[in-house]
């Protein structure tokens, strides 16, 4: 009887002691993440925001976890090419796709090193440059692809993307964190107007729904882009509207341009 009572006794001190124990890592857990900085204030005008350090952290993670299966994805679309144009596709398509996640995960990790300050300026404008690269890219299959009938206005955006691309580019390199406002409306401009032409033109892609989705995640996307230091996080969670925007574009050239015979519609 004895040695019943004291092995009771035994096993609930025991779970006191856990329960101690986890009530004083509880404790200690709230009172670090009430000290975690989850945001700097907003930067003033031609200044760049400087992340707090959880924030850095994120910015690397939510880019850098998607650079391998950004490559994956690219292999997949070499393995489903049986035409020239495809592997065309598959190469510039999926090259701005691994080198928009490769070129941030980098840019984010010096940034948060905080080490290299020449290295980190030119790789925040290669980061930049990376969108209006990206931009073109993603119209790319498309254009490429879905002009079989060498349509004027398709023909004329496959040209014209690349150098509103250069354009973007260059007026970014000029002025790089000046004029935030006016950088913001060229992403815009350059990502929504190709797409305007089309539908307008009376065009029309297989995959139009899962575009106009991707496209909408980006412009919601966008409100965070421009909230840093108003939003926690709000960098690495424009960052994750990217990644789903470009997964949702990626499933439509996948389906409607690798896997199934395109259907085109011309005028
Ligand atoms: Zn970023």
């Amino acid at each position: 009887m004895e040695n019943i009572a004291r092995s009771i006794q035994s096993k609930y001190s025991f779970f006191d002691n856990l329960w101690q124990t986890w009530a004083r890592n509880g404790n200690f857990l709230k009172l670090e993440l009430k000290n975690i900085k989850w945001k700097n204030k907003p930067a003033h005008d031609g200044k760049a925001y400087v992340p707090t350090s959880i924030e850095h952290f994120a910015n690397v993670v939510t880019h850098g976890l998607w650079i391998i299966p950004a490559v994956y994805a690219t292999f997949e679309l070499f393995d489903k090419s049986s035409t020239r144009e495809q592997f065309m596709v598959a190469l510039v398509y999926g090259s701005t796709l691994i080198f928009l996640f490769l070129v941030s995960t980098f840019f984010h990790c010096v940034f948060f090193c905080n080490s290299h300050n020449s290295l980190k300026n030119a790789l925040h404008r290669c980061d930049r440059a990376m969108i209006y690269v990206f931009i073109a890219g993603s119209y790319f299959p498309w254009l490429q692809l879905v002009n079989t009938t060498k349509s004027l206005v398709f023909t004329s955006l496959e040209w014209l993307i690349w150098i509103l691309a250069a354009l973007g580019i260059t007026y970014q390199q000029l002025y790089h964190e000046r004029f935030k406002w006016l950088e913001t409306l060229l992403y815009l401009v350059m990502g929504l107007g190709p797409a305007l032409v089309v539908i307008f033109t009376g065009h029309e892609f297989n995959g139009m729904t899962e575009l106009e989705i991707g496209g909408l995640l980006y412009i919601i996307g966008i409100g965070f882009f421009k909230s840093d230091g108003r939003i926690p996080l709000a960098h690495a969670i424009w960052h994750l509207f990217v990644v789903l925007a470009a997964s949702v574009h990626y499933y439509a050239i996948w389906k409607h341009l690798f896997s199934t015979r395109m259907i085109v519609s011309d005028i």
